[in-house]
């Protein structure tokens, strides 16, 4: 135990977590130079094209140092909001941590939002500035930065660029030397930390786990805490470049089991696996993740609800944290509403719907969940607009509200403050990091953040701003529900829920947005925005005069085709509501509003 060192990169996205991961593995032969390609622990296609880390993986080191052979488990953790309680659980399993930092860019909102969390599981920090090799470094600057927020000595500050594979040597030496072995008592109850798990398609679901205490052994009737249910441990082992069965594994190992269990929702991430003839309790820490954000996934074609209903059940299997049941809608027929961790969580459903499962679907309108008390004393929770009871029978109704933490060049205050009390924020703390860099703390509802919040900052800042959340519970707000009319037919997938005081500007910008998106047709259409019977809004789109393809008579063959072809594309995510032909994009106007 004296010689595992169990840490975790923390970083900024973009700031060089995964290819310093790259360079360690390679520095020490973890992984042989034909085995190398970038990005190693980044393994799902959808992660390495969006370039960012989804789930957490782990992978074992093994380094000689002053005549002795360490074992360093390195937990890759998800770079995402979406995913903030994995990565909580990641570093719960670590005593320390590399807090890695951009030479060109300093610290940003996730640097801090990152440490905090680090903080609060009482990891050794490692501060590294990475990318020195660039010619916008400032080092000195972010060096500064560092020490007032972590208040370490400067000299303590590693210098590294992961690219070129500069002071890798010197951050191996710092985690063996400052992050302490792991503690726990072997001859205790099994206790380990569940930070992850990942399907496969032959093995089943396979659980990552940090051992706190006691020992696991192959064959071992294992139980899990939060359910007390019991599994046979068919395979334990360490995670090397591949999984690498063993006998045993032992308190301060990381490692892996596999129980034969098929379903990803029967494993929890922060749960604690022990053993069913001498259980111990659970380690503190355990909740159970909540969707955050609902929309409704629907099949273009109607016929095809069974076959989504299909890969819906496929998805579940290896991903816990998609919820979903049967939605019917007037407009969109069968369909269902899901349950997402996130925005990104919900655009990485959708693409591996379409991609890995050949679905060709319509996302509605997302919404956040809602608590709705009525006149009568009851509490529902609306994760869907339809679901909202008619005002008359409302007592009140709760929001979700986030703190989110914004770091800005102090030139943009202004500009952020004026965005955020318009999105109905409060601002809570406003601290220098620097005579010109800024951290600002404010409270928002969840639902305008989910919205176009992230681009709206973008740009208003030019792109000097960085910005990350957490949950903090609901509070009591002014919720009306819009109702879109397409020729005086009611749209139920086009309705949202919406602060009432924003509401008429909504109905406005989403009128207008829908003129823009939906094609002319031979007849007139009238769009109409409406809270309860109180039309808020009206756009009109003019009957259509020409033939579209008549510019093309005479024309050369191919472009014509083309053109055709185009069309048909177009068609395939049309849905025809009424008389009316909506494309998906107007599903999502929502989000593209100014
Ligand atoms: P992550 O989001 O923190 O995992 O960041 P990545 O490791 O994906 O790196 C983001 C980008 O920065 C990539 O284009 C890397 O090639 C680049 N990068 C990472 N480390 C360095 C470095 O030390 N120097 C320079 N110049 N670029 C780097
Ligand atoms: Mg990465």
């Amino acid at each position: 135990m004296k010689n595992i060192r169990n840490f975790c990169i923390i970083a900024h996205i973009d700031h060089g977590k995964s290819t310093l991961a790259d360079r360690l593995l390679e520095f020490t032969h973890t992984i042989s130079d034909r085995d190398m390609q970038a990005q190693v622990l980044d393994d799902m296609d959808l992660e390495r094209e969006k370039g960012i880390t989804i789930k957490s993986h782990a992978i074992q080191i093994t380094y000689p140092f002053k005549g002795e052979t360490y074992t360093l488990n390195l937990i890759d953790t998800p770079g995402h909001v979406d995913f903030s309680y994995e990565v909580s659980r990641a570093l719960a399993a670590c005593e320390g941590a590399l807090l890695l930092v951009d030479a060109s860019q300093g610290i940003q909102a996730q640097t801090i939002s990152n440490l905090y969390l680090a903080i609060d599981n009482n990891l050794e920090i490692i501060p590294v500035i990475n990318k020195i090799d660039m010619d916008g470094a400032m080092i000195e600057e972010v060096k500064d930065q560092i020490v007032e927020l972590i208040g370490c000595k400067p000299e303590t500050i590693l210098l590294a660029s992961a690219k070129s594979g500069i002071g890798i040597e010197g951050i191996l030496a710092a985690i063996i030397e400052r992050i302490p072995a792991p503690s726990g008592n072997v001859d205790a109850p099994l206790q380990a930390l569940i930070f992850d798990s990942v399907f496969n398609s032959f093995r089943g679901i396979i659980i990552y786990y940090r051992i706190m205490n006691g020992s696991l052994k192959k064959g071992d009737k294992i139980q899990f805490a939060s359910t007390r249910t019991d599994y046979f441990a068919d395979e334990v082992g360490v995670l090397k470049l591949t999984m690498t069965a063993k006998d045993e594994v032992k308190t301060g190992d990381v490692g892996y089991i596999i129980t034969g269990i098929k379903n990803a929702k029967e494993v929890k991430v922060g749960d604690t696996i022990t053993l069913a003839n001498n259980p111990a309790e659970m380690i503190k820490g355990f909740e159970e993740v909540k969707p955050m954000v609902f929309a409704g996934i629907f099949p273009v074609e109607t016929d095809a609800f069974e076959e989504l209903r299909d890969c819906m059940d496929k998805l579940q299997l290896n991903d816990a944290s998609l919820t979903f049941e049967l939605e019917t809608s007037q407009a969109l027929g069968f369909g269902f509403r899901c349950g997402f961790l996130g925005m990104l969580h919900m655009e990485i459903i959708q693409e591996r719907l379409e991609r890995e499962f050949n679905q060709t679907v319509i996302t509605t309108v997302p919404n956040v969940s809602f608590i709705a008390h009525t006149s009568k004393g009851d509490t529902i929770t609306v994760n869907n607009p339809t679901e909202m009871p008619d005002p008359t029978k409302l007592e009140s109704i709760e929001e979700p509200f986030i703190k989110a933490q914004i770091v800005t060049h102090a030139d943009y205050i202004g500009n952020i403050m004026t965005l955020c009390l318009g999105k109905r924020g409060i601002i809570i703390n406003q601290s220098y990091l620097t005579s010109t860099r800024v951290e600002l703390t404010f409270e928002l509802p969840l639902t305008e953040i989910v919205f176009d919040f992230y681009d709206k900052l973008k740009s208003s800042t030019r792109g000097y701003a960085s910005f990350d959340y957490h949950p903090i519970g609901y509070r009591e707000s002014d919720i009306v529900k819009m109702d879109i009319l397409l020729n005086s037919e009611k749209v139920d997938a086009l309705s949202a829920l919406i602060h009432r005081g924003r509401a008429q500007d909504f109905g406005r910008k989403l009128c207008e947005k829908l003129k823009e998106l939906l094609p002319r047709q031979q007849f007139q259409i009238v769009i109409q925005a409406a809270i309860g019977a109180k039309i808020v809004a009206r756009e009109n789109i003019s009957a259509m005069r020409k033939d579209v393809t008549a510019k093309c008579y005479g024309g050369d063959i191919s472009r014509k085709r083309k053109l055709l072809e185009k069309q048909k594309e177009g068609k395939k995510r049309m849905k025809q509501i009424g008389n009316v032909e909506v494309p998906q994009e107007a599903f999502l106007a929502v989000l593209k509003l100014d």
